[in-house]
């Protein structure tokens, strides 16, 4: 074995040189011989990479360097190189300049456990539902097609009766530790896609994949007063996840047909009945449609196309329970068109009777002042 270089003089700095500056002298060398960086000697430059992770792993290292400092060499008992006690965080700062190259990012990272499980996807059904249905509030029944746990085998994926056997390749830990250089690496492994664990037989269910498709059918409860475009979420209800990962969510998504004569604005509905000349004139009772049943309408004589009549709690029930709004009932005088000879002399009886002078009318702000008067 050839003499050991001083480790201050490999990576370059004064005996007394702090933390920082150690760290950006390593940093500095190692970029320089890291070996993807030099393909034209990569094993001289190994080497050299090898020289000052060794020194940077003892000076970074309080306690190593101290016993370095007092005794040499001979004082961190290391003398053919990284052994096994080799101290791989000093370097997790490094990371960026080893990466994936000495598997740095399994090391450093979140570590086995808990890493493959995936949430399941979410999922989205749209539904369509009437108008009526949408004020009742509406319990009913969907389907989805999705992705279940596998019930014959649990989700594990093995054959009924065959347990899973440790994978052969990593003995159960998942990771397979080599060494490359001087560092042991550790990857996820490639057999068991870290799970530690095979499978001997195919669940015959599932082909092994511990979810099969299915139509699951799930009760809903749409709730009263529900609106167009809601999107509610039922937790849990989306995919099965994977490797012991948690269900995704599913969105409903509500549309509302629309109703033939209701209009919806928030908890407030509109409709528009027509009355007739004479209605208007005389005072009539109406019936108005309802969402469920009928309401008896008073329009008093002399009523003005346009106006509005307000039935108050016959509107929409509201989703957070403040109770209904109010139904506007817009009345709609209808002036007849091509009227019969009969009908003609019958109104044209009436022009005399109810002459109106064609002057024009106050301008409103007029009307209104004068109202007040
Ligand atoms: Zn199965
Ligand atoms: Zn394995």
């Amino acid at each position: 074995m050839s003499q050991k270089r001083d480790y201050y003089e490999v990576l370059g700095v004064s005996r007394d040189a702090g933390e920082q500056e150690l760290k950006s002298a390593y940093r500095k060398l190692a970029l320089q011989y890291h070996p993807d960086k030099n393909p034209g000697d990569p094993q001289s430059a190994e080497e050299k990479f090898k020289e000052i992770s060794e020194a940077y792993g003892v000076l970074a290292d309080g306690q190593k360097r101290a016993a370095y400092d007092r005794f040499g060499h001979a004082g961190v008992g290391n003398s053919s190189g990284y052994g096994p006690d080799f101290n791989a965080s000093i370097f997790s700062d490094f990371s960026d300049i080893f990466g994936d190259f000495f598997g740095f990012g399994d090391v450093f990272g979140r570590g086995r456990s808990g890493s493959r499980a995936k949430r399941g996807a979410d999922l989205r059904y749209d539904l369509e539902i009437d108008f009526t249905e949408a004020a009742s509030g509406l319990e009913t029944k969907i389907k989805i097609p999705r992705w279940e746990i596998c019930a014959a085998c649990n989700g594990r994926g093995g054959k009924k009766g065959s347990e899973p056997v440790t994978c052969s390749a990593c003995n159960g830990r998942g990771q397979i530790r080599s060494t490359q250089g001087f560092f042991t690496i550790a990857r996820t492994c490639p057999q068991c896609a870290g799970a530690g664990q095979m499978i001997r037989e195919a669940c015959p269910e599932c082909q092994g994949e511990g979810r099969v498709r299915q139509e699951k059918v799930l009760g809903l409860k749409i709730p009263a007063g529900v609106e167009d475009g809601m999107r509610l979420r039922v937790s849990g209800e989306g995919e099965a996840g994977q490797q012991g990962g948690p269900p995704g969510d599913l969105y409903v998504l509500v549309s509302i047909r629309e109703h033939p004569f209701l209009e919806r604005r928030g908890r407030d509905l509109y409709c528009t009945i027509p009355i007739s000349l004479v209605q208007a004139a005389l005072g009539a009772e109406v019936k108005v449609p309802l969402l469920r049943g009928q309401e008896r309408l008073r329009i008093p004589e002399g009523t003005q196309t346009g106006s509005v009549f307000r039935l108050r709690g016959k509107g929409f029930p509201s989703i957070d329970g403040h109770g209904p709004g109010d139904l506007y009932v817009a009345v709609h005088v209808v002036v007849p068109k091509h009227l019969n000879r009969e009908q003609r002399r019958t109104i044209e009886s009436l022009e005399n009777a109810l002459r109106v002078e064609n002057k024009p009318l106050p301008r409103p702000a007029e009307r209104t002042r004068g109202s007040h008067e």
